[in-house]
């Protein structure tokens, strides 16, 4: 694996609620963030970020300061930190930026035509528009053209910047990234260190070039939902090898074979009866029982993701409860049930439950294996996820041994050797190792 790009970027702004977690100018996770003493909006971890922030930050201050304590939103700031430096750009008093690429800002398309034939862009956009002119006055926002110029050229380029747990913390501009295509089979990925983002590509002496291919969006979701994104988001339709696989979403939806042992049965709208992969024998479920089934998950999943007020324990209980019904039921494919499947193990990290993390570590491991390709830097998150599950048992088994190996082997590719991540799973590996002597010896 070789990194054949790093870029820092643009603009760049920490998502809102992370603002007093998060380094503004690092853009890592700080328990001891100092705040901006004149807006007192921005966190910085120390002097030189807070310094090196300080260009893009100047103007934005005094703006943030004017509608203190109201904090403008984080597309609001954004918006807000590229006109400011366009400004600059004009007036001849910022740095000047080059990507590395050599892309530019006036390169970036804009989508306009699209973006007005969008109701739901567009009603955003009014919105965004009266937040600004609240915040920065209307001097800035001037030409009206211009502003929807940038507006587009930001929805369409930008890119969320996630943490080390594939937490979202920001969003970024990276003006020579955003000009890589979108494949769903993409030759390389995107990942950060801070708000610098990294483009690996998954094999030994790799070069930059402008024909990498990217993924924009999530993998872990049905074709028809992605394909639906990347119309509704970037306004293209996809047409690569995963788009076409029809097996895709029919093996995501899948459920148990109730007359073999791990036996996979495809779900299809279009099929007549349950059928076994494997075995090839009829269930006696209906295929209108099995869609039911998923899209009940996938409310809960929905639900989830909306209802956070739950207390953790009993939000815990419950989301054991309704695995175990489910897993009854859908196969150890499903990708409902993986994604589901993890919160299990988020909530037993959290409360550091040792019995709850050995019993489902490796819940979600085959549908990810299943629907992430090797180099995917949350394929190597959800294996080491896996691993330290598996390893915080007090008595390690050879499938502990196999998955910490496996978690580091896929990190060298993702992440390389250099980063924490990595070196976290080799002291976990040597760890495991030792441990499994003392246990042996005894
Ligand atoms: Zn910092
Ligand atoms: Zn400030
Ligand atoms: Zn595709
Ligand atoms: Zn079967």
């Amino acid at each position: 694996m070789t990194t054949v790009a790093q870029e820092y970027p643009y603009v760049a702004t920490v998502s809102n609620e992370l603002l007093q977690e998060v380094c503004s100018g690092c853009f890592l996770r700080r328990s001891d963030v100092k705040r901006c003493a004149r807006c007192k909006v921005l966190y910085y971890c120390s002097q030189q970020c807070q310094k090196d922030d300080w260009a893009d930050h100047k103007e934005e201050c005094a703006l943030l300061a004017n509608v203190s304590p109201k904090i403008p939103t984080a597309m609001a700031r954004l918006m807000t930190r590229i006109l400011l430096k366009r400004r600059r750009e004009e007036q001849g008093t910022a740095t000047p930026y080059t990507a590395f690429n050599t892309r530019t800002f006036e390169e970036l398309m804009d989508h306009k035509a699209n973006i007005q034939k969008d109701a739901t862009r567009c009603e955003f956009f009014v919105c965004l528009s009266q937040v600004l002119y609240e915040y920065v006055g209307p001097d800035l926002l001037r030409p009206a053209e211009n502003l929807l110029s940038v507006f587009g050229k930001i929805v369409v380029n930008c890119f969320s910047i996630f943490d080390d747990e594939l937490t979202t913390i920001g969003t970024g501009l990276y003006i020579g990234l955003s000009g890589q295509d979108h494949s769903c089979c993409p030759d390389a990925f995107v990942l950060f260190n801070g708000k610098k983002a990294l483009l690996r590509v998954p094999h030994s002496n790799a070069k930059y070039s402008r024909e990498l291919r990217v993924c924009y969006t999530e993998l872990m979701q049905l074709n028809t939902r992605r394909g639906l994104e990347l119309k509704q988001h970037y306004y293209f339709n996809c047409s690569c090898r995963l788009c076409q696989d029809l097996q895709r979403d029919s093996l995501a939806r899948s459920l148990r074979c109730t007359r073999c042992r791990d036996g996979v049965c495809l779900v299809d709208e279009e099929m007549r009866e349950l059928v076994c992969r494997d075995c090839g024998q009829p269930q006696k479920i209906t295929i209108h029982e099995a869609l039911s089934m998923n899209q009940e998950l996938e409310w809960e999943l929905q639900r989830c993701e909306k209802d956070k007020t739950l207390q953790l324990n009993r939000q815990l209980q419950e989301t054991i409860e309704k695995y175990e019904k489910f897993i009854k039921v859908l196969s150890n494919v499903n990708m409902f049930l993986a994604i589901y499947g993890q919160r299990i193990l988020s909530g037993a990290f959290q409360m550091k439950k040792t019995d709850l993390l050995e019993k489902y570590a490796f819940v979600s491991v085959r549908a990810f294996k299943e629907f992430l390709p090797v180099g995917h830097p949350e394929l190597s998150i959800r294996l080491l996820m896996a691993a330290e599950a598996a390893a915080s048992s007090p008595h390690l088994t050879v499938d502990v041994v196999v998955a910490v190996d496996e978690a580091y082997s896929s990190l060298l590719i993702s992440h390389g050797p250099q980063h924490p991540l990595s070196s976290q799973a080799a002291a976990m590996q040597a760890n495991i190792r030792t441990r499994l002597q003392n246990q042996n010896a005894c």
